[in-house]
């Protein structure tokens, strides 16, 4: 391979998302993948039904995904907003629907569509995807950085680390990209199970393993205060308890480093139940990784290190995440083309094309 502008690290949601937007600026791009296959957790998404986004204002977004991790990306989720995601996505060719709870899924509800249609860009803008790609080393070099893998090395002036959290290990985020950036002079948020189950005692479980309570309320308690409330569906199993309202519980918790908690569970028969958690599973099980690249370290306008420049980052590998319903997709993906978009505007780049907006129906006489 010739000259690269930019060598991006990570074929999962965000990297394959920064491949597309560097070929749409014409930029010369590599993208590594560790394993054979790109996207593998984005084929686990949404049950395999990959629930992109949320159909709701950027406004309301930033709100659901609390602080710090909204402030940080405002300018992101602007630049690239919910709306602008699912009109991409259909200028793709893959049209999305709303269903309930405002979740964003491709219209043919399969994962394994979104990544043929990254893939399929990929191809037709001439990026190069290198799969079973191990980088096992990101320095700086006189043109910018060296990248290293176990067979070859590559130079650019300017790195774009994707590699993602260390939930899901086998899907390959293992947290290669957090260990760079810290040899890089980065701070580490300590690792967190993002969204994840409660281990409980057994009588919460006593002959009711396997069911699902839909649509319920949790109110999460800590020294009798109410810190947050979630909703959704509420789930026994063999373990312990999980579902949506109970996983995105546990993001509280992460986030607010909340030593003891009470969740108090309101069912849609009005019944009401008070389990006390003994601990959260383990993050590798978690959806989603709470801790990573530290924010105050990440110009949030680019997503440029502001220790280390012409290094950027995109996605789960920073100390970002969102509860349930697309928000973390559609954090990968905004972090993505913003960072691209700063790099492509570096080597004299025009921004993306506008994305169109759907015709509006005329009404009816
Ligand atoms: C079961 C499950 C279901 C989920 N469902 C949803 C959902 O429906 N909606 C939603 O919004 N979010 C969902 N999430 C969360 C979402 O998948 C992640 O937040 C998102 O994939 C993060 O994207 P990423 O690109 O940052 O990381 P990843 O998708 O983890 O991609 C990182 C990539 O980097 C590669 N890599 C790592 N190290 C190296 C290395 N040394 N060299 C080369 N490559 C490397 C990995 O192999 C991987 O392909 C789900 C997560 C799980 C586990």
């Amino acid at each position: 391979m010739g000259k690269t502008d930019i060598i991006i690290i990570g074929g999962g949601a965000a990297g394959l998302m920064a491949g597309c937007a560097a070929g749409e600026l014409g930029l010369r791009t590599l993208v590594l993948e560790r394993k054979h296959k790109p996207g593998r957790k984005l084929l686990m998404c949404g049950n395999a039904r990959c629930n992109l986004t949320t159909n709701i204002s950027d406004g309301r977004m930033l709100q659901m995904l609390g602080e710090p991790v909204g402030r940080f990306l405002e300018t992101a989720i602007g630049a690239f907003s919910p709306s602008m995601l699912q009109r991409w996505f259909a200028a793709g060719g893959l049209r999305t629907v709303v269903k309930a709870g405002n979740k964003v899924y491709p219209h043919t509800e399969r994962a394994s569509d979104v990544l043929n249609l990254f893939t399929d860009q990929l191809r037709d803008k001439n990026i190069s995807l290198a799969c079973s790609s191990v980088v096992e080393s990101v320095e700086k070099s006189k043109k910018g950085f060296c990248v290293a893998t176990g067979n070859f090395w590559v130079e650019s002036r300017y790195v774009l680390i994707a590699t993602g959290g260390i939930s899901y290990p086998k899907t390959g985020s293992v947290g290669d990209g957090q260990e760079w950036a810290k040899r890089l002079g980065h701070t580490i948020e300590p690792y967190r199970p993002g969204l994840a189950g409660f281990e409980v005692e057994p009588y919460v479980l006593k002959g009711r393993i396997g069911t699902i309570y839909e649509r319920v309320v949790v109110d999460v308690l800590s020294e009798g205060r109410k810190i947050a409330e979630t909703r959704g569906v509420y789930e026994i199993e063999k373990w312990g308890v999980g579902g949506t309202a109970i996983t995105d519980a546990s993001r509280v918790v992460a986030r607010q480093r909340l030593e003891t908690v009470v969740l108090r569970i309101k069912l849609e028969n009005g019944k009401i139940e008070e389990i006390k958690p003994m601990r959260v599973r383990p993050v590798k099980e978690a959806m989603v990784t709470v801790g990573g690249v530290m924010l105050n370290e990440i110009d949030s306008r680019t997503m440029e290190s502001r220790i280390c420049p012409g290094l950027y980052f995109a996605g789960e590998v920073l100390d970002i995440d969102g509860p349930t319903g697309g928000y973390n997709l559609q954090a990968a993906f905004s972090t993505a083309r913003l960072a691209v978009g700063a790099i492509g505007k570096r080597c004299g780049k025009g921004g993306f094309h506008a994305l169109e907006k759907p015709a509006k129906r005329r009404p009816r006489k």
